[in-house]
């Protein structure tokens, strides 16, 4: 299965902030989208970090409340690790697994498609195993 697939069912709606809006804009926005990561981007729409509810409990671990004003540029991961809607599944599964996230954002000769999540390629994996599974069994039992 490409990435492509996984976006086609998913979707292609992403939640961005520029990189001088609060930390307090990026997690308001996280919990009425209710995505666990927000992409920081330029005002050409450049990826320029990600950050997620992760970093929320880190940052807010180490600095208090205080870094709810700060700007979210200053806690987000620059330069994210990215992928191609042509990447199989399984290769950025087994990244984002590797490097320990499990956000990835998907670009298109630098233009964002969309964001795709662990949660989103396993759940597909699963649906499309249970189908294949299925009509195993309608093979076998119409024979
Ligand atoms: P997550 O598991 O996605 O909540 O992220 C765990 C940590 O990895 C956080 O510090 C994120 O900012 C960072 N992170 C998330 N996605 C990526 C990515 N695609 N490339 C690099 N770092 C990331």
């Amino acid at each position: 299965m490409l990435i492509s697939d996984v976006l086609a069912k998913k979707g292609t709606k992403v939640f961005k902030i520029l990189q001088v809006k609060t930390v307090m804009d990026a997690i308001t926005g996280m919990a009425s989208f209710k995505v666990g990561a927000v992409l920081v981007v330029d005002e050409k729409d450049g990826v320029l970090g990600i950050f997620t509810e992760r970093d929320v409990t880190r940052i807010l671990a180490a600095g208090g409340a205080a870094v709810l004003q700060d700007p979210v540029g200053k806690h987000m991961t620059k330069n994210p690790m990215t992928c191609s809607k042509e990447d199989d599944d399984s290769a950025v599964l087994a990244l984002m697994s590797k490097n320990r996230f499990r956000h990835m954002p998907v670009l298109d000769n630098g233009t964002l498609l969309g964001i795709v999540s662990i949660r989103d390629v396993v759940s597909q994996r699963l649906e499309r195993a249970e189908f294949e599974a299925e009509a195993m069994r309608a093979y076998v039992t119409a024979g």
